[in-house]
């Protein structure tokens, strides 16, 4: 199957589905990303809280599959907003991917109320980062309409990318809209809300009438909206399951009835962004 490719506004392109490693054990990772590669996946989204870039890594050099034939995303860890400890910091990521330099580089959580609310000297660095070619692409992650606002207007700059949670039951259309607005995609995290959605009677329905499963009904409908998406699965099965969502669609009122699953704040899952102040030890 053929993963179709989304333009940047950096004049690059990223494959639309992706494999996601959060909560992967470092053990593991090794493991888990050679099956995804054996199912296709080519594009790896991790981070340096995920701790385990140094599996992405090994298994990118086992695998034997060119440099350009994969798209690696990381992210910088929140205790490292600072331009010398970002700037080391990728460093350090590049060190155990075993890569000279990242497809794609996000600010992880945008921390408001952390370094004086200074997070625009961080995606300032970011784009240091990007023009010394240790990273193609610079972006954000769960950064709010008023971040991504204050971003553009202080550098000029707007990123490729707002990864931000988006579901069936927390479509997160404002952050959505505002990421559009500034020429940025949307790569949906949680896709599948962490398992949440799959028992959803409406998407249950939607899944037997299309013979399909569950978890490929609501990843489509991500797709199908123009988002890109990295579900994360140990199970092979599973990975092949979630690879298989471009050889069929979804009718427009499928795609409205998931889109009414809407719970509003109720629905998210992960932490509000306006709030989230932790830094890993
Ligand atoms: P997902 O929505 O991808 O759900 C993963 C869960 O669903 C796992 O428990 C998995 O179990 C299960 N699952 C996966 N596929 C299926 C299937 N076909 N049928 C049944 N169950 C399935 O959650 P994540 O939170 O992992 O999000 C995906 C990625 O998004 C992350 O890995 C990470 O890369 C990124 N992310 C980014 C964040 C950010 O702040 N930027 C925050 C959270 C995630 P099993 O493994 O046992 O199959």
């Amino acid at each position: 199957m053929t993963i179709p490719t989304l333009d940047l506004n950096d004049g690059t392109a990223i494959p639309q589905l992706g494999f996601g490693v959060f909560q992967v054990p470092a053990e593991d990772t090794k493991a888990t990303v050679l099956q995804a590669f054996e199912a296709g996946y080519r594009h790896i989204d991790t981070a340096q809280m995920y701790q385990n870039e140094k599996g992405v890594g090994q298994a990118i050099a086992e695998s034997g599959l060119a440099r350009d034939e994969i798209y690696v995303t990381t992210k910088l860890n929140n205790g490292f907003h600072k331009p010398e400890d970002a700037r080391r910091s990728l460093d350090e990521s590049l060190e155990l991917l075993g890569l000279d330099r990242v497809d794609l580089f996000l600010i992880h959580w945008p921390l408001p109320t952390r370094y004086d609310g200074d997070y625009v000297s961080t995606w300032q660095t970011m784009l240091e980062l990007r023009d010394a070619g240790k990273t193609t692409s610079a972006g954000v992650s769960n950064f709010q309409p008023d971040h991504l606002d204050r971003i553009l207007k202080e550098t000029g700059q707007a990123p490729v990318i707002n990864q931000i949670e988006v579901h069936p039951y927390f479509p997160n259309d404002q952050a959505r809209q505002a990421s559009h607005r500034h020429s940025a995609l949307v790569e949906a995290w949680s896709p599948i809300a962490q398992g949440a959605v799959l028992d959803d009677s409406t998407l249950t329905t939607i899944a037997e009438e299309i013979d399909r499963s569950t978890a490929q009904v609501a990843l489509r409908w991500h797709v199908q909206r123009g988002d890109i998406v990295f579900p994360k699965s140990v199970n092979p099965k599973r990975m092949q399951q979630n690879f298989a969502i471009f050889d069929f669609e979804l009718s427009e009122d499928q795609m409205t009835t998931i889109t009414g699953l809407d719970r509003g704040e109720d629905g998210r899952r992960g932490p509000n962004p306006d709030e989230m102040d932790v830094i890993p030890d």
